[in-house]
């Protein structure tokens, strides 16, 4: 989609430090990082949040999910644990229209999400 960061990045048009690829995901570090790991997992297909994912493009959620485990190994937080969170519209406080999932590890986080 024209105008969408998240879409420059998964056609190469924008750097990002990618961590990992395939036909549908990508991976990148976060730009400003919330703990030791923060990776975005993104499907490279545009969807403006949760609130897109429809039986026609859900498979695309799922290989984002295939991902995780893979993604979590290879920044070294498979087994110690991490956290997937994705804010979806204002209250929320996404910035990014492009569906993704922020991976969060590397430290004990809080039991509480808030
Ligand atoms: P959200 O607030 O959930 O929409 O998260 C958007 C995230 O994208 C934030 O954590 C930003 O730091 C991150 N971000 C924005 N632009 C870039 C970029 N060009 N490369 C990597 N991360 C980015
Ligand atoms: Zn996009």
């Amino acid at each position: 989609m024209a105008d969408c960061i998240f879409c420059k990045i998964a056609a190469g048009e924008i750097p990002a430090r990618v961590v990992y690829e395939d036909d549908k995901v990508l991976a990148f570090h976060d730009l400003n990082p919330q703990a030791p790991v923060h990776v975005l997992l993104i499907p490279k297909m545009h969807i403006e949040s949760c609130n897109g994912i429809t039986a026609e493009n859900s498979a695309v959620v799922a290989a984002v999910f295939e991902a995780a485990g893979k993604v979590a190994a290879l920044c070294g937080v498979r087994e110690d644990g991490y956290r997937i969170i994705t804010n979806t519209g204002a209250h929320a406080c996404q910035s990014v229209k492009h569906l993704h999932f922020h991976l969060l590890g590397g430290v004990q986080l809080s039991e509480n999400i808030l």
